[in-house]
């Protein structure tokens, strides 16, 4: 067992790691673009005597840390983009580019990652294996497919062969200072959907000599919750949101068409199937019954994040023994991440660390721009990861 007190080092570099934070915070990049974060990212492994190499699969950077003994490869991943939404927040370290926030947290993942290297790199003589630091591009990219596929087409998982590979997400849902994690499914498989509906416009006080593309998108997107609330077994989880609705141009005038756009979360692929199958038959159905035309878009967002379940159970002890923490086991949550695609190549586990704290009015959900990270957890994060590799790289 270590004889290395990782929460003792993570709070040794704790106001180190908060500055790194605020440092990508203020300069958060979209996804596809973190060319100065990534170049930060490598620039401090490399201060750390890190090996780094730079553009892994885009924007990508991979640190790796041999150990002095031989062992385990170990990958610990975080991902770099923020979110296209302005920051209110007001914060001295609050986003300097107009319209951008790292709104999801990436920033502290970032930091609490290069936290975990320094940890590792000051005790490399007592390191068995090898840990390679993934930090990967455009997770939020779902719609162009994300940033993890490059970053594996391009090798981040072999020379050397991952054995295990490991995420961490902050997370507004979950009390500051806890982890949350479960074996099996923890993050759903996502879906993209896109409903073109074709009308005939016309002047609106005569609705009659038009197909009126508004009204059938407002029986539509009502129709579409009858797959959660009518079709699908009641114990199941899975989501349908209609989450854009376009159309129109002025008060009086019915407009040619409308554009509905959605996600859809599943944990299983049964269920994914089937309200694939049912989103285009239900919109087309609704459609003709108004004498309206429909397209209907799927496409296949991430897929069902599945922790290997022995690995699992060995990271929920070593995250019980971090003190002043709490370890729960949750039941799926039905966001999506890329992550999944390593889990499909590796054995591993992701898990979430708790930011909110009403005290410091730290409530406001993961994509909002009232998130607000209680950055008092990020030497829990950083230490949680420097364990996980320490742990499973000894043979
Ligand atoms: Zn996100
Ligand atoms: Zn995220």
């Amino acid at each position: 067992m270590s004889t290395i007190r990782f929460l003792d080092e993570a709070e040794e570099i704790e106001d180190h790691v908060i500055e790194i934070r605020r440092l990508i915070h203020a300069n958060p990049e979209l996804s596809f673009q973190e060319r100065e974060t990534a170049d930060f990212v490598a620039a401090e492994l490399r201060r750390l005597g890190v090996k780094a190499k730079t553009k892994v699969g885009g924007t990508g950077v991979v640190g790796i840390l041999e150990g002095s003994t031989p062992g385990h490869v170990i990958a610990l991943r975080a991902d770099m983009d923020a979110l296209p939404l302005p920051e209110p927040s007001g914060l001295e370290f609050a986003s300097k580019t107009s319209g951008v926030m790292h709104a999801c947290g990436h920033d502290t993942h970032v930091a609490m990652l290069l936290g975990a290297a320094a940890i590792l790199a000051k005790h490399r003589e007592e390191l068995g294996g090898t840990v390679k630091f993934l930090f990967q591009s455009a997770e939020e990219a779902a719609e162009k497919g994300g940033g993890a596929i490059p970053m594996i087409e391009a090798g981040a998982l072999e020379k050397p062969k991952v054995d295990y590979v490991f995420g961490l997400h902050i997370f507004a849902n979950f009390p500051s200072r806890s982890f949350a994690l479960r074996p099996g499914p923890v993050m759903a498989a996502s879906g993209v959907f896109r409903i073109r509906i074709l009308g005939r416009g016309g002047h609106g006080s005569a609705p009659h000599q038009t197909i009126d593309p508004v009204f059938v998108a407002a029986q539509l997107i009502t129709a579409l919750q009858g797959i959660r609330s009518r079709m699908l077994d009641p114990l199941q989880p899975a989501v349908i949101s209609v989450c854009s609705v376009h159309s129109g141009t002025r008060n009086n005038i019915i407009p040619d068409e409308a554009l509905l756009e959605g996600t859809m979360r599943t944990v299983d692929e049964a269920t994914r199937k089937k309200v694939t199958s049912l989103i285009p038959k239900i919109a087309k159905a609704v459609c003709r019954t108004f004498g309206a035309g429909c397209e209907v878009e799927i496409e296949k967002g991430y897929p069902v994040t599945r922790n290997d379940p022995a690995v699992t159970a060995r990271v929920s002890e070593l995250l019980k023994s971090i003190p002043g923490t709490k370890t729960l086991e949750v039941p799926p949550l039905l966001v999506a991440e890329d992550f999944s695609f390593f889990l499909r190549k590796t054995p591993g586990t992701y898990y979430f660390l708790g930011t909110r704290n009403e005290e410091k009015g730290c409530v406001g959900p993961n994509h909002s721009s009232r998130f607000k990270v209680d950055e008092d957890v990020l030497k829990y994060g950083a230490a949680s990861l420097a364990l996980i590799a320490y742990s499973f790289g000894s043979k």
